[in-house]
């Protein structure tokens, strides 16, 4: 069977359904093809911490969304193919609007990002028309082109306190990381969207202080990226798990402090994608999930089909209008001029 062959009775296996493309395994002959198919795109491939094992594992860079989009804007490559959800593909063309970028599967939404749509935004600020914007990375193109500074977790406090005190600032769209920033700077004119990620929203207090309770000598990692950890970021800051043992860390900072941890148990507070990079990392700490039910079904939509579909017939791509990139844009690179956005792989 020639490598066309193999590749052929590969594809003919690919199912489409409302979950997502399936009917193909992350192995090994899966896995060459992909590369095979990577290279002779001249693309380079991206994929976000929370993607399955084996699509992060045949991916050229794994990093959080942020780290991921300056990687694409870097690269020499004029294809991204960017194994994620869809505001991070956005957010990499956003910065790199002159490349082409596919997303294995469209569909792959975020609930965070959804949480507020532009029209909702426009009607918020029409009510407070002096107030400055900030809008969490998780979010639409659409709604960072009505946002004055974006922001992360790691930088949120950060940009909200560079805003002069006497302008009201509305925060959007996670609900507990708005609460973290106002706990922060004591500010009160500071208006909070009402969103969250469905997944996150798991992770409650009452869990953290048990997992507290039954591992007291185990360290808690919270990763502040990708709105997935913001609610057990405001469950530590309120005392649900002893200070002292929590580490509130980016993707590249969480792997660093597993290399040099001491712990013999770490439990996890974040989407359970992010263990296989651990575990890597680390392979004689007992890694734990906070909450193992922790996963994003929309993460989990690039599977292994998807991926070799997108790759076969280059799709999906993500398109921004001009007008809506260079407003978002913007807003993104302000974050990035006030402070370090964090992040990194
Ligand atoms: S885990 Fe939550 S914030 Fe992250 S991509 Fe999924 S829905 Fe969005």
């Amino acid at each position: 069977m020639t490598v066309l062959d193999r590749m052929d009775a590969l594809t003919a296996q690919i199912t489409n359904g409302p979950d997502g493309y399936s009917g193909v395994i992350g192995d090994e002959a899966w896995a060459q093809q992909i590369r095979r198919l990577v290279e002779m795109r001249g693309a380079t491939l991206l994929a976000h911490n929370y993607q399955l094992p084996a699509i992060q594992d045949v991916a050229d860079h794994v990093g959080d969304s942020l780290a991921l989009s300056r990687i694409a804007a870097e690269a020499p490559e004029d294809t991204i193919v960017f194994a994620g959800v869809h505001f991070m593909a956005e957010t990499a063309k956003i910065l790199s609007p002159e490349k082409t970028v596919l997303i294995p599967d469209q569909r792959a939404g975020c609930s965070l990002a959804d949480s507020i749509t532009a029209d909702q935004l426009q009607e918020w600020k029409a009510e407070h028309p002096d107030a400055v914007v900030v809008s969490y990375v998780n979010t639409t193109a659409a709604v960072k082109a009505l946002t004055d500074i974006c922001c992360t977790s790691s930088n949120a406090v950060e940009v909200v306190a560079s805003i002069p005190e006497d302008r009201e600032v509305l925060f959007c769209p996670d609900q507990f990381l708005g609460a973290h920033v106002r706990r922060e700077t004591g500010r009160q004119n500071l208006h909070i969207w009402a969103g969250e990620c469905h997944v996150h929203a798991g992770i409650n207090g009452d869990e953290l202080a048990e997992q507290a309770r039954t591992h007291p000598d185990a360290e808690l990692f919270v990763h502040p990226e990708c709105g997935c950890a913001t609610s057990a970021l405001y469950l530590a800051g309120e005392g649900s798990f002893p200070a002292e043992r929590v580490k509130i860390l980016s993707t590249g900072g969480m792997l660093d402090a597993a290399r040099d941890s001491s712990a013999r148990q770490v439990l996890v507070a974040t989407e359970v994608g992010m263990l296989h990079q651990l575990r890597r990392a680390a392979p004689d700490i007992d890694f734990q999930a906070v909450n193992d039910r922790a996963s994003c079904r929309y993460m989990k939509m690039i599977t292994p089909a998807a991926l070799l579909r997108c790759l076969v017939e280059e799709a999906d791509e993500v398109h921004v209008d001009a007008e809506t990139a260079r407003l978002a844009r913007r807003s993104v690179t302000r974050m990035i001029e006030i402070g370090q956005p964090g992040g990194g792989e």
